[in-house]
């Protein structure tokens, strides 16, 4: 419709796929339209998110009817919030149900950074989250029973594939799987790892979202090979 379609140009929102939800215009909208819960819009004020950012707009509500997404927009757009939110619109629940999402970043550097903008969101709630490194995975390791506790795994490719070949990890329940800057992910020699992760997690519910800012045509046809019916969203930058 008319007002929608103005609406995604005057932020620069190209979006493209089989009925695509609307956008939302504020994060209240969060909590009146897709039923997020309190917590997310109290830990949005208190950590200084007052609007979204146009990816926050689009990706959110696509991700809330759990459709695959190929979300680019460039860098400092806010990528790490949409898919966070995302995420918690799903898991926010105190059930322990093993891992349900995941989100693999080329860094270790970026995955820490993801986490500590995760655990920011989740204050108060009793969700755990888990940044598993080297480290943190020898731990692990030692006390099998811990691994069951997580609601939400942020890691780099090389670990998780490590922990999915030694049986240190249960991805069959994920149902949120993120690459986060799946442009280096795919391209840049993390392919294998990628196939790996995909075929660990044998949910039927799976939901893929791929972020990052620019996205080589190449690399778009494996991502199409990986997904169901994506909606595809381009945000522009300023003066593009
Ligand atoms: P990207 O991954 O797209 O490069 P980030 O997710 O790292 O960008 O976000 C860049 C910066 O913008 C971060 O400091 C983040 O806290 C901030 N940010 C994200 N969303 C919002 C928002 N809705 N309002 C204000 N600042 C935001
Ligand atoms: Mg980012």
């Amino acid at each position: 419709n008319n007002e929608v379609a103005t609406y995604l140009k005057s932020h620069r929102i190209k979006v493209t796929g089989s009925d695509v939800p609307h956008p939302v215009k504020s994060f209240e909208m969060l909590c009146k339209e897709h039923e997020f819960q309190p917590f997310v819009l109290r830990n949005l004020i208190k950590f200084g998110f007052k609007q979204p950012t146009p990816i926050q707009m689009q990706a959110i509500p696509i991700a809330v009817h759990r459709r695959d997404l190929i979300a680019n927009a460039p860098t400092g757009s806010g990528k790490t919030l949409a898919f966070l939110l995302s995420i918690l619109h799903q898991v926010h629940t105190e059930e322990k149900q093993g891992l349900r999402a995941v989100i693999v970043s080329p860094t270790r550097e970026l995955a820490t950074q993801i986490h500590e903008h995760l655990s920011n969101l989740t204050t108060g709630r009793k969700i755990k989250t888990w940044l598993m490194t080297k480290q943190t995975a020898a731990m692990q390791a030692q006390d099998p029973a811990l691994r069951q506790k997580y609601d939400i795994l942020v890691t780099t490719p090389l670990r998780l594939v490590h922990a999915i070949q030694n049986n240190e990890i249960d991805l069959s329940r994920v149902r949120n799987l993120v690459l986060d800057e799946a442009d280096s992910l795919m391209d840049k020699g993390f392919v294998e790892q990628v196939d790996e992760i995909l075929a660990a997690c044998t949910s039927t519910n799976l939901q893929i979202s791929l972020y990052s800012a620019t996205m080589p045509a190449s690399v778009e046809e494996m991502a199409k090979t990986i997904m169901k019916d994506p909606i595809r969203i381009i945000v522009g930058s300023k003066g593009a």
